[in-house]
């Protein structure tokens, strides 16, 4: 590691020791962009990374709540404005309850560089709260909503921050958050958070954007190998919005989902999530909020394996979309042992740092972080935001054009830095690298 970058992942350990998650994403980073930082002394003179590495800002507040039974419940609720150096801040909100400040501090790092070469103006935020949403009414989900954007809403704007779904907030959420927002304000201000329905400023292509992304990345990937998605098996993990958006890419591209999984296992279906009433069944699996996978397998007839994960299924492709963290040095293992030639990460920081170690190190595979290949649900929200400034709608066709344009050039950037720092096909630190540039560049052009 750069020396600078070591004083400062150093320092950052000895005050957030508590906070692992963000504390991984940070150090890993600043691994990654070493490169970029020998030889230039201009960082450390203005001590940037020390400024890129924390917070501009972070809320906390309370959120409380009363359920259908008349029991007052407090949840704790945060935002964390990241980084503000290309644009407004932007990033989604989590419900969940393993939501801490550790957890949304790395959210908001990683959105950070995910948004800045989507070509969008954006800067990095992120946010949510320790609720649960599983077995909980619309209406208790409603109330929630409401006194989450009550606390919420003098720190936001289209301007300001803006933000979005992500685990536990999908367009119901969005739309009673969206609904407070605009009383509390009087203003009719649609791009002040994105995921919104379509009758309400939404833009198609939003809900699968996330998962439409990460294939068109991956095919950038398979084209430089010379290879295409057809009659590819893939094994994902989880059943949620990013995963239902890769079935259905992969399968239109003539590719296989084969695995889902959820907290309660993995199911295998060799003939693949490849059907239209597969697609469905998953998004009404979702919206249940049973969070069981299991379901799928009693509909389709298909294995259900408890308490595992689908490393355990030889395919040629991983794409983990469920949550950080979810890929143990073991899993990495397996993923090895079953060679997988692909590893694309749609979920943030899914691999644990030793796992990640193993998969980079092995010549088999060729890897992609989700500050790339992750990045096609907020580039839709940025494009929703352009949408909504326009006050115009654009095509289902224009929107996916748009998105897969972005997503290559994504592709292209990263590729480039890895080779103009002489680190071969290594599309992380090549993506890493240039987000870094974009956004030092921006913040040494506005001053201290
Ligand atoms: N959490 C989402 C993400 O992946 C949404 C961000 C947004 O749309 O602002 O990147």
């Amino acid at each position: 590691m750069n020396e600078y970058a070591a004083r400062v992942s150093e320092a950052l350990a000895a005050r957030y020791a508590h906070e692992p998650e963000y504390l991984q994403s940070v150090q890993e980073w600043l691994a990654m962009i070493s490169p970029a930082l020998d030889g230039d002394p201009r960082y450390e003179k203005l001590d940037l990374l020390t400024r890129m590495v924390e917070p501009e800002r972070m809320f906390t507040f309370l959120v409380p709540w009363v359920d259908d039974k008349g029991v007052a419940h407090t949840q704790h609720g945060y935002r964390v404005q990241f980084n503000s150096a290309i644009g407004p801040y932007k990033g989604g909100l989590r419900f969940h309850p393993s939501v801490n400040p550790s957890v949304v501090k790395f959210l908001g790092f990683e959105q950070t560089y995910k948004n800045a070469l989507t070509g969008l103006p954006i800067g990095g935020a992120a946010g949510g709260a320790d609720f649960d949403p599983r077995g909980k009414s619309s209406r208790e989900v409603m109330r929630f909503c409401q006194s989450f954007m009550q606390a919420l809403y003098r720190y936001i704007g289209s301007d300001t921050d803006v933000p979005a779904g992500d685990i536990g907030v999908g367009s119901r959420e969005i739309g009673y958050l969206y609904g407070m927002y605009k009383r509390l304000t009087s203003r009719a201000e649609s791009s002040a958070l994105t995921g919104k329905g379509l009758t309400y400023g939404g833009s198609l292509i939003r809900q699968e954007a996330a998962g439409f992304g990460t294939v068109y990345f991956l095919a950038r990937m398979l084209e430089h190998q010379g290879e295409t998605l057809e009659g590819k098996r893939i094994a994902v993990s989880g059943f949620g919005n990013m995963a239902w958006g890769v079935c259905r890419k992969a399968a239109e591209l003539g590719g296989k989902v084969v695995t889902l999984s959820g907290p309660d296992g993995y199911v295998y279906d060799p003939d693949g999530v490849t059907t239209q009433e597969k697609f469905d069944f998953m998004l009404a699996m979702r919206s249940a909020g049973h969070d069981k996978v299991e379901e799928y397998a009693d509909r389709f007839g298909v294995e259900f394996y408890a308490g595992k994960k689908p490393w355990w299924v030889p395919v040629d492709i991983a794409i983990p979309c469920a949550k950080e963290n979810e890929i143990g040095v073991e899993d990495a293992v397996l993923l090895i042992a079953n060679g997988v030639k692909y590893y694309v990460e749609a979920a943030n920081m899914p691999a644990t740092s030793e796992a990640m170690k193993l998969l980079r190190l092995s010549p088999r595979i060729l890897t992609a972080g989700a500050k790339a290949s992750g990045s096609g649900g907020v580039a839709v929200s940025a494009l929703e935001m352009v949408q909504n400034s326009l006050r115009y709608s654009w095509t289902r066709q224009e929107v996916d054009w748009r998105l897969r344009g972005i997503m290559s050039s994504i592709y292209d950037a990263s590729a480039a830095a890895a080779e103009q720092y002489g680190l071969g096909y290594d599309l992380i630190a090549g993506n890493d690298i240039a987000s870094f540039k974009k956004i030092s560049e921006a913040m040494m052009a506005q001053g201290l």
